[in-house]
């Protein structure tokens, strides 16, 4: 183990993928599985030191006494129908949600866009970019023609005066961009560290419930240890969107993994384009590969992705084996259902798979 990790009895070491905490540095993290992504917590107070009591009883009241709000949830849409639903039908005001997925994917891209809608209904918006510089933001904008949005754009990481801008400018919705680039003063590590993440997850969206603000914060997902991914701050915001997306490929998949105002698992499909992102209003086309004459093997399955229905084509192949043990070959499903299923067709209808290579592919 080296030196610098023999720390002291009352040291803390977090995972900076999973946030898992432990007492002992080790070299792979017990809770998710990842190497290297320990590191020692420093700068994080170890506690209450005095009397853990503090001057004024809290303020409770009788459960019956409250008076019931049950009007519907106020959201505002973003015009953007793919974000709006992924969101549960709007941004709510007072929530924090976070926008993870890999670096260059598109995630400023599709906020500058929703940004410049939501500005454009007159609510004030700002966008705090911690990685890039203003003009560089601008440059983006222009290439979308957002130029004219009514965005107030910044360029700042000092945890401290980005507080006192969002308590001065009160704006409707903040964007932090990207929230490893923040750092607070009053934690002593590097900015990007699990530590200092958490802090500035915390105070903003303590902002947030406070103000009325809807924050949205940028999240990298990150490969090496050093860096804290997304994940660590996941159960402090309302909402978990995920950005997903292969290289190369022009269509993009925005995710809700955890939605306090709406259904997880709803997708948003978008198309990359010279223009920014555009909406896929009907990912079903997406899905279904060109079809003409019906074909045997191929079949469309409806299914339900959160509140939307979708259609996704089925292709099954069955061919006399050359080998002793055959093939099952499967892409997009799971292979031991496949085997459930095959078994179920042997023992039930008599169909006999012994000898035969099946395949097995969800487009
Ligand atoms: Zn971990």
């Amino acid at each position: 183990m080296p030196l610098a990790h023999e720390g002291m009895a009352n040291s803390n070491y977090s995972c900076s993928i999973c946030g898992n905490n432990t007492s002992k540095w080790s070299g792979r993290c017990e809770a998710c599985g990842e190497w290297n992504s320990i590191s020692e917590d420093i700068g994080l107070s170890q506690g209450p030191t005095k009397s853990s009591l503090g001057k004024s009883r809290g303020n409770y009241i009788p459960l019956g006494d409250l008076k019931s709000n049950d009007k519907p949830l106020e959201r505002t849409k973003c015009d953007l129908e793919e974000l709006d639903r992924v969101l549960g039908g709007g941004l709510v005001p007072a929530s924090a949600i976070l926008v993870g997925g890999d670096p260059g994917i598109g995630k400023s891209t599709l906020l500058l866009q929703a940004a410049a809608k939501f500005a454009a209904k007159g609510l004030k918006t700002l966008y705090l970019s911690g990685e890039e510089a203003t003009s560089q933001v601008k440059l983006r904008a222009k290439r979308l023609n957002l130029e004219e949005a009514q965005i107030e754009l910044g360029s700042d990481t000092n945890l401290r005066n980005i507080l006192t801008t969002l308590e001065k400018e009160r704006p409707k919705l903040a964007i932090i961009d990207s929230i490893q680039t923040i750092w607070s003063d009053k934690v002593d590590s590097a900015p990007g560290t699990v530590s200092q993440v958490r802090a500035a997850a915390h105070e903003l969206t303590t902002f947030a419930k406070r103000s009325g603000t809807s924050i949205v914060l940028v999240g990298h997902v990150t490969k090496e240890g050093q860096i804290a991914g997304p994940r660590v701050v996941e159960h402090m915001v309302d909402t978990v969107l995920y950005f997903e997306g292969e290289r190369g490929n022009q269509f993009r998949i925005l995710r809700s993994v955890k939605n306090r105002f709406g259904a997880a698992d709803e997708i948003g499909v978008f198309e990359m384009t010279g223009l920014g992102l555009q909406q896929v209003t009907n990912p079903s086309a997406l899905f279904l590969s060109s079809r003409g004459i019906p074909s045997a093997g191929s079949c469309v399955f409806a299914g339900i992705e959160g509140t939307r229905p979708v259609l996704v084509e089925i292709q099954a192949l069955v061919s006399p084996s050359p080998h002793s043990q055959p093939r099952r070959s499967v892409i997009g499903w799971d292979s031991s259902r496949l085997a459930m299923i095959l078994a179920v067709l042997e023992a039930r209808c008599e169909v006999q798979f012994s000898g035969l290579d099946v395949y097995l592919n969800v487009a």
